[in-house]
């Protein structure tokens, strides 16, 4: 998958942005320098991820679209997005020239208390809701929606109520991912304000994984290390940090699973510590696959 971050500048703030404060004033995201990056691209490539800052509010950004498409026709373009100019009918009905799109759009929270409250934009709530209902209804062919949800301290108690507006309000998406907050850029300066334990967050994924048989859509979990929660949450599961990101402790050898871990984000070792990894001795019944980024697809 080739990735283009195309532009340097967001309309949220968001508490837990894992960009430093300053980003918005390094690079150049000219149309011209964007242009030599696509030129660059595999005409066969098959993924090309867009991303920033925020993608959508690059004053080319249908340019942008445009020259991908033209350069590798093929490839399912993943747009990752705060989901906000699609509440905008004059942007969303450009899409329509479109197909083969995966929009990955963020949620903060249940209601505008919240979402705002971690964006610190007010009304970014109502945009990404109506955002994400605009983008459902274009129905775009080979196209399909996903809803981030970023665990940290304020977004911890009000999982499950976000897992419930998701799954009523939001009907159509195609999965719903909760991602362990990244200790880096303004969510590691934010760290008193949002910082959480991979050991506080366990209970509060049990309350909402009783409910997700009856999940219409498929979820995820991301950034977690095997041995942090309870087996029965592996198969959801999905090793998507880059490598360089991650390290394993000394006593991650002695652990019988290490094979099918993610491993642990060195910034989350820098900033809280390495007390919660355990090596695992027990032997588990489990299904394995051959796809890396999700190795365990059940367990027994
Ligand atoms: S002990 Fe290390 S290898 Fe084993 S699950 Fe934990 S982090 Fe992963």
């Amino acid at each position: 998958m080739e990735c283009l971050a195309i532009w340097n500048k967001c309309n949220n703030k968001c508490l837990m942005c894992s960009n430093p404060s300053n980003y918005d004033k390094w690079g150049d995201y000219g149309l011209k320098n964007i242009s030599s990056r696509i030129e660059k691209i595999s005409a066969n490539e098959r993924e090309v991820y867009l991303t920033g800052g925020e993608p959508t509010i690059h004053p080319d950004f249908f340019k942008v679209m445009d020259s991908l498409k033209k350069r590798c026709s093929n490839a399912r373009i993943i747009l990752d997005t705060n989901g906000r100019m699609f509440c905008y009918d004059d942007f969303l009905n450009k899409f329509f020239n479109y197909s083969n799109i995966e929009f990955q759009v963020s949620l903060c929270g249940q209601n505008a208390a919240l979402h705002d409250k971690i964006t610190r934009t007010r009304g970014s709530f109502n945009q990404v809701v109506l955002g994400i209902k605009n983008i459902l209804k274009l129905k775009l062919n080979k196209s399909e929606v996903e809803v981030r949800v970023v665990i940290h301290k304020l977004t911890l108690f009000s999982l499950k109520n976000i897992y419930k507006f998701v799954s009523n309000d939001l009907m159509g998406i195609k999965r719903l991912i909760f991602i362990f907050m990244e200790y880096e850029g303004m969510a590691g300066k934010n760290k008193k304000t949002i910082g959480v334990t991979y050991n506080e967050v366990g209970p509060f994924l049990e309350k909402i994984f009783r409910k997700t048989k009856e999940a219409p859509f498929e979820i995820r979990l991301y950034h977690f290390p095997l041995c942090v929660l309870p087996p029965k949450f592996w198969p959801y599961l999905w090793r998507t940090l880059p490598e360089k990101e991650i390290t394993f402790l000394p006593s991650c050898q002695k652990c019988f699973y290490k094979n099918y871990c993610l491993g642990i984000h060195r910034d989350y070792l820098r900033v809280v510590g390495g007390e919660e990894f355990k090596p695992i001795k027990k032997r588990i019944n489990l299904k394995i696959s051959d796809n890396f980024y999700h190795p365990i697809i059940s367990v027994n």
